[in-house]
């Protein structure tokens, strides 16, 4: 079980009347989360994660981890750095690479901290060419941090010079089996989405710098988000405003789908990312499999990338208030935080005894780990809550004056977005016992249909 009193948690304190400069521009979540000491900014632009922030992180990575997994995936590391050599094969050093950082060995040689890893996995493929068929599919995927060099890094985590990925770099033998390939893992996207229950569209988008032929993004809508994604009314068409091209504005859009006029607009936080490349990078850097003719051909590749960091700060941007954050539920820091009574009141003595019993009873419920226990008894209970209701536990259990009394005790309870309860200890229980029981369910919740469960009926729903 974890104590409150034992985290490292540096709390922001900032002395009143300071001017306080900002130097960077934060969204609501993000200036929580500093405040509250589960993110310290590092220096321009990158963060430092303090413990209770790291469990989530973990969590998410996790869940990433299980539904990469189920799509068959394989987890393998790549180096940070990347010959830029590599990638003046594929030609990406030709476009604007003043996002990149660039650093140099002793003996000169260039070296890319990674923003993508295209390049560094298919020259890996080509080492082993050809390989064959009876390999394929192959779906390869790690999880790292990335660097990119931002002009304006902004919003804390959700765009930070350094941040952590889960990307998946997939090999098949034709167009039809990448395309099979793609289907799979925006099914396993879409099942993560879910499971994560934070509201999300899916969109048609630009292929970039990343190139090939087909490309889809998953968004949270927030009025933080940097893209403007456009739905048509006619025929249900989502897509960025990017893939309009840089000459038309959003306003003036026309449906690329029905040429249809009347498109309703939102803004998001891109928080996936879906690629069929085609052998964009397969052929420059011969990464190729030998045919059932014993002929060898190029690999036909996808990648699929999470930005784990984002899906956090976007999620807390969408779920939480000015003054609360709030979790999803399956990537809460902690399920249940427990406060009793505070030293030298009246009934510390009945109320801890009554709050042994229920951490007790509790650990029988949910994981000790996921238990909170804040101990610091030398602070009121009201000043302990306000810090519980900021970090958004999703219970909170108060053992007070009220569960002292001796004529029917009860337990305060707080369940994350909904009003306080006096209940007795047994139906506290339940109510914990419930939580659980749903976040297993989130967990094994296995869904059968290849295609979005977010049908495009919810998704306009989240249009204007
Ligand atoms: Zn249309």
């Amino acid at each position: 079980m974890n104590k409150a009193s034992r985290i490292f948690w540096p709390v922001l304190v900032t002395p009143k009347n300071a001017i306080v400069k900002h130097t960077e521009q934060l969204s609501r979540s993000q200036k929580l989360l500093t405040e509250m000491g589960l993110v310290k900014p590092g220096s321009n632009g990158t963060f430092q994660i303090m413990p209770i922030c790291q469990r989530v992180l973990d969590k998410c990575t996790e869940l990433v981890q299980q539904n990469m997994q189920n799509a068959g995936g394989q987890k393998i590391t790549l180096p940070i750095l990347t010959p830029t050599q590599l990638w003046k094969k594929t030609g990406r050093l030709d476009g604007d690479i003043s996002e990149f950082y660039m650093v140099r060995d002793r003996s000169g040689k260039q070296f890319l901290m990674s923003p993508t890893h295209e390049e560094a996995i298919t020259a890996m493929l080509a080492t082993n060419a050809p390989i064959s068929y009876r390999q394929l599919p192959l779906r390869l995927y790690q999880i790292g941090p990335k660097f990119r060099d931002e002009l304006k890094s902004r919003f804390g985590l959700m765009r930070a010079k350094e941040f952590l990925m889960k990307d998946m770099y997939t090999f098949d033998l034709s167009t039809e089996a990448a395309k099979d390939t793609y289907t799979a893992i925006s099914a396993a996207y879409d099942h993560l989405f879910n499971q994560l229950e934070v509201p999300f569209v899916k969109v048609n988008a630009a292929t970039g710098m990343m190139g090939g032929s087909l490309s889809h993004e998953y968004h949270y809508i927030s009025a933080v988000g940097e893209d403007t994604l456009l739905q048509c009314q006619v025929c249900n068409y989502a897509g960025n405003a990017e893939i309009l091209g840089e000459t038309e504005s959003a306003e003036s859009a026309k449906c690329p789908n029905c040429n249809g006029v009347n498109l309703s607009q939102v803004r998001g936080i891109e928080v996936a990312h879906t690629f069929l490349l085609g052998d964009k990078y397969s052929k420059p850097l011969g990464a190729t499999f030998l045919n059932t003719a014993g002929k060898p051909e190029p690999l036909i590749m996808g990648c699929y990338g999470i930005g784990i960091t984002r899906v956090i700060a976007a999620a807390l941007e969408v779920l939480s208030s000015e003054q609360e954050l709030r979790w999803p539920k399956l990537l809460a820091p902690f399920d249940v935080c427990v406060i009793g009574p505070k030293q030298g009141s009246k009934e510390q003595q009945v109320a801890e005894s009554i709050e042994t019993e229920l951490l007790s009873q509790l650990t029988q419920i949910c994981r000790a780990q996921d238990l909170l226990h804040d101990d610091r008894k030398d602070l009121t209970i009201g000043k302990r809550l306000l810090d519980a209701k900021r970090l958004g536990h999703p219970l909170i259990i108060v053992v007070g004056a009220k569960a002292a009394q001796a004529e029917a005790p009860k337990l305060e309870i707080h369940v994350s977005g909904s009003e306080k309860q006096d209940l007795d200890r047994e139906a506290v229980l339940r109510v914990v016992a419930a939580h659980i029981k749903r976040k297993r369910k989130l967990l094994t919740f296995t869904d059968n249909t290849e295609t979005a469960p977010a049908s495009m009926k919810q998704q306009s729903a989240l249009f204007n």
